[in-house]
């Protein structure tokens, strides 16, 4: 019942996407702050970017919607990519050290729990010894 309501009232609309998601946490993060601190005005400015996220959702111009999410995503990238890199080595520290070489300073990913073991740069092929 809700589920039909809500696809004929989404019919046509736009929906919600990264963008919007990013908006969300930011202006729910915004209003917590607030009150945390009982800035009110923080709060009350939190709602901007609330309705500005049911404006997105629910707009009928999918094309500029889809184009503003696009433009999000490409100046986001690098960002997005150094995140989930770093994520990626917090979950991984437990299998895998990293060193840097220091002679052209490239990352290397050795196995841990190995002893002291020579490594190789696949670079620049120096080598150098290391406790894992
Ligand atoms: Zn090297």
């Amino acid at each position: 019942m809700i589920r039909r309501w809500l696809s004929k009232i989404m019919y046509g609309r736009y929906g919600i996407d990264m963008l919007s998601i990013t908006i969300l946490i930011a202006a729910v993060f915004l209003s917590l702050i607030g009150q945390l601190t009982q800035q009110i005005a923080l709060v009350l400015i939190s709602y901007i970017p609330l309705w500005y996220v049911i404006y997105r959702t629910l707009s009928r111009q999918t094309q500029k919607r889809y184009a503003e999410n696009q433009k999000f995503l490409k100046l986001t990238a690098n960002l997005r990519n150094w995140t989930s890199k770093k994520w990626f080595r917090i979950k991984d520290s437990r299998y895998h050290r990293y060193f840097k070489c220091p002679t052209c300073n490239q990352t290397l990913r050795v196995p841990k729990g190995k002893g002291k073991i020579e490594i190789t740069c696949p670079k620049c092929k120096t080598r150098f010894t290391k406790k894992v």
